[in-house]
């Protein structure tokens, strides 16, 4: 259907590392990893690996019956996060959707009646189902598809005060949530004063603390979960992404006494969990649990982030550069950032955009120094290109 555009002149056959080749086999240095989604880059050989065995295995067979993959997938999120249960799907919307269900059961089952409204926060992205696009807190996506999911409140973030004013005396809240770094809508950050507030805010008030980690967790900000940034432990997180490393798989991670609000038959899904999938997903995990993976992420993410603040500082259309780990946003004074990524991809490099005034940075955690310094190079000279055009 129409729903994508029309989409960049190019297709993709193979890849390996962080490189692409299409059908007339040009090269592409991906920067963007097909939207946070392919952290080990193409053609992992453990990936491959795992992938090839257990599709000569079991791909699909239930959850009527145990999968042994799913619960070593579980059991390595519990031990590296602050989840102790998991439920598995398919995407990010659909885990949003499970997290939203669970806060809302969770009061019900406490014997609230109107303890079901959820406060989201402005410009975040949690998904296209109606319920998601319902807590997502951008018009642009939600108007079009109007009536929308009752319950859900949005305030900036940031804004504690504007939060304390709709959490009023909680009675009628039954969650918050936010994406501890905003992806889709330009990567902006919760400050850590405002994460430990809102925490305690939930903790007085007796509201679950969601936080959606779709895009920001699992290695991408240089922690294996962003919420370690902000000494926060949210009650319920999602994930999705990167967690498969291509493969589609969603989980949402919730502390016990909250997970336990679900009884047999109240969520389900028949994809989510499946071998396959799972399978991959312990290797992504394993992979990225592995001695040094996560301190290389941090480390490369430092070093790109500080290269390119000097770039800022140098070419003063670049207004800022910000982000952690490798989830980086560059924002410009102009709107070029189409501008930026159609020059970009010419000259063999895919970066993302973000709005018209921000590129977008995302890419395989697996990526190199001189990865980094290349791109350097060749970003700035487009940077030095349009300031001589402009
Ligand atoms: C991408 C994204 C989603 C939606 O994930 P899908 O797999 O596309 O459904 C939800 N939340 C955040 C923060 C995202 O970045």
């Amino acid at each position: 259907m129409n729903t994508f555009g029309d989409r960049v002149p190019v297709c993709f056959t193979k890849g390996k590392g962080i490189k692409l080749e299409d059908t007339e086999g040009r090269i592409f240095s991906d920067f963007f990893a097909g939207i946070a989604v392919s952290v080990l880059g193409y053609a992992h050989p453990k990936l491959i690996d795992t992938i090839c065995n257990q599709a000569a295995r079991l791909l699909h067979c239930s959850n009527y019956y145990y999968v042994e993959s799913q619960a070593i997938l579980a059991e390595k999120l519990a031990k590296a996060t602050c989840a102790d249960r998991f439920f598995f799907c398919n995407s990010g919307a659909e885990a949003n959707e499970t997290a939203i269900k669970l806060a809302r059961i969770h009061y019900k089952k406490s014997g609230y009646s109107d303890k079901y409204n959820i406060i989201a926060m402005q410009n975040s992205f949690h998904g296209r189902t109606i319920t998601t696009l319902s807590a997502t807190g951008q018009e642009k996506y939600s108007l079009p598809f109007e009536p929308l999911t009752p319950g859900f409140i949005h305030v900036p973030m940031n804004n504690y005060d504007a939060l304390q004013n709709a959490v009023g005396n909680g009675n009628r809240i039954c969650a918050i949530l936010l994406e501890p770094i905003q992806g889709e809508s330009g990567v902006n950050a919760a400050e850590t004063p405002y994460i430990k507030k809102v925490k305690e805010l939930c903790e007085a008030k007796d509201i679950l603390l969601i936080f959606d980690e779709v895009q920001c967790g699992l290695g991408r900000t240089g922690k294996f979960m962003a919420y370690e940034h902000f000494q926060v432990e949210p009650d319920i997180y999602t994930l999705a992404k990167g967690l498969g490393g291509g493969v589609p798989i969603g989980a949402v991670g919730a502390k016990e006494h909250v997970a336990l609000s679900f009884s047999p038959g109240e969520h389900g899904s028949t994809f989510g969990g499946n071998p396959l999938a799972c399978a991959t997903a312990v290797t992504v995990v394993e992979e990225m649990l592995s001695k040094g993976f996560i301190e290389k992420t941090a480390e490369n993410g430092r070093y790109f982030i500080g290269r390119l603040k000097k770039l800022a500082e140098k070419y003063n259309i670049i207004r800022e550069v910000r982000g952690k780990g490798l989830m980086i946003g560059i924002e410009y004074v102009q709107p070029i950032a189409n501008r930026v990524k159609n020059s970009m991809f010419d000259l063999g490099y895919l970066v993302g955009a973000a709005g018209d005034k921000v590129t977008r940075l995302l890419p395989p955690l697996i990526i190199c120094k001189e990865d980094i310094d290349e791109f350097i190079i060749v970003y700035e000279r487009l940077m030095c290109d349009l300031i001589n055009n402009a």
